[in-house]
């Protein structure tokens, strides 16, 4: 069966229309909750009955933080998630390398430190809020399954329970991850590559600052074979490895292999109680284009990347900002569509390329690095950022994405 909703036009063309959001993880929910709070309609689409709760992204940089300041829920943020101004970087056989202090950003952001805390709560947080509000409609259990764009807007043809839909919106936003059904539909290319090695993440609620002292809140500790990536949340430590590619996923997620790796670590006699474990692939890559006509791409559906950095929630969470700043301004008459969507797509592709594959590469090539003399090498440079305020102060603004922020704005008139 096939319902069309028809929305009315309003003078500027399409101001009865909604902005059509597909996907509702933590990007596709920034960018719904932006534009309802300007008043724009949106229609919300996805494709599971409930909000996601499964542990992924957990780390909030000071850029991203500012940002949420707008949408009223960074203190609900910083009250659910632990502040961690210091990490450090390791190595599994020489140990502590060089320690990072975000302090030293204190006179610049008012969030001086990594935010750890669970996606799944700003997801949470949001969905709340938008449960309760006017202007938006929810569609849960509800599947993208195809797209299109036209002069006058963008129409996503969507399945439910009770049958195949057609939206029309004045804009559509491709919040929906990964394998996004946005991208393909619009045939938009994903180049780049996957690492041969998946990744592990495990959790443990063992506090590990007693088995292993001097451990910071959030570690990189790099090794040729076995290096590791621990952080802490409210909730549990967390610590991601690699599995090679010809270890089966029963053998890497088995109980005797998880307590074989946090034994490693430090051994503990009783055994870690390991509550959460997920095993998947990682990619570097980047959609050839984020918008076609009035779909622009955010967040997953447009670049993904390797976790070791914490970059790729976060500026997904810009992507969405950005867009829809900009698509609020046409609404209102104030911009020029052509020239605003471009720029989105523009500059939200370069941070992406420039910035965030840029670093989480050369972030997973330093904590994997095999070459003796190279390995040796990255430690020196690490000791001498760290040792040096101007140039551990600019490290420091360009992982916390500041850098990117302060360089092209998000949402900045063209
Ligand atoms: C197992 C795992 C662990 C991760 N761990 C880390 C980590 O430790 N650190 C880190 O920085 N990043 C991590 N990531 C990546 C991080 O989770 C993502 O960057 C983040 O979730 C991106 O948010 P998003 O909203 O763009 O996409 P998603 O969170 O993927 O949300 C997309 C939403 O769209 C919905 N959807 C999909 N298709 C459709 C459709 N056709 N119609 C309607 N809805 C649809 C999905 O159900 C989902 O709710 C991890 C990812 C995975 C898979």
């Amino acid at each position: 069966m096939w319902h069309v909703w028809l929305m009315t036009a309003g003078p500027n063309g399409h101001s009865g229309q909604p902005v059509i959001v597909a996907g509702a993880g933590p990007v596709g929910m920034v960018a719904a909750a932006w534009l309802v709070g300007a008043g724009i309609p949106v229609v919300l689409v996805e494709a599971e009955p409930v909000p996601k709760t499964d542990w992924r992204a957990s780390t909030f940089h000071a850029a991203t933080l500012e940002l949420l300041e707008r949408l009223d829920i960074t203190d609900a943020m910083r009250e659910e998630g632990l502040a961690v101004p210091v990490y450090h970087f390791r190595d599994r056989r020489a140990g502590l390398i060089a320690e990072f202090d975000f302090t030293l950003l204190a006179d610049e952001t008012r969030y001086p430190y990594r935010l750890q805390l669970n996606q799944q709560h700003l997801v949470r947080m949001l969905y709340e809020r938008l449960s309760q509000q006017d202007g938006v409609r929810l569609m849960f259990g509800a599947q993208v399954v195809d797209v299109s764009t036209d002069a006058t807007g963008a129409t996503a043809v969507v399945r439910t329970a009770d049958g195949t839909h057609s939206l029309r919106g004045s804009h559509l936003i491709g919040a929906d991850g990964a394998a996004s059904t946005v991208r393909q539909a619009l045939d938009i290319g994903f180049d780049g590559y996957t690492y041969p090695e998946r990744f592990l993440i495990a959790s443990t609620t063992l506090d590990l600052r007693e088995q292993v002292p001097g451990l910071a809140y959030v570690n990189y500790v790099a090794d040729p074979i076995q290096w590791l990536f621990i952080l802490r949340t409210q909730e549990s430590w967390r610590a991601v490895w690699p599995v090679p590619a010809e270890q089966s996923p029963t053998e890497a997620t088995s109980e005797a292999t998880l307590q074989a790796q946090f034994q490693a670590l430090a051994p503990y006699e009783p055994g870690y109680p390991i509550v959460d474990s997920q095993l998947y692939n990682v990619h570097q890559r980047v959609a050839s284009t984020f918008r076609r006509g009035n779909v622009m791409l955010v967040g997953d559906a447009a670049h993904i990347n390797s976790p070791i950095g914490g970059v790729g929630l976060n500026s997904g969470i810009h992507d969405a900002v950005d867009v829809a700043r900009r698509i609020v301004r046409i609404r209102a008459g104030d911009g020029d569509p052509e020239a605003e969507l471009d720029t989105f797509a523009e500059i939200r592709r370069r941070v992406a390329v420039e910035y965030v594959q840029a670093d989480t590469q050369r972030n997973t090539e330093r904590l994997k690095e095999a070459d003796e003399a190279r390995r040796k090498a990255t430690h020196e440079q690490m000791r001498a950022i760290a040792a040096d305020p101007d140039r551990a102060r600019d490290y420091m603004r360009r992982v916390s994405l500041l850098e990117s922020v302060r360089r092209f704005g998000v949402g900045l008139p063209p």
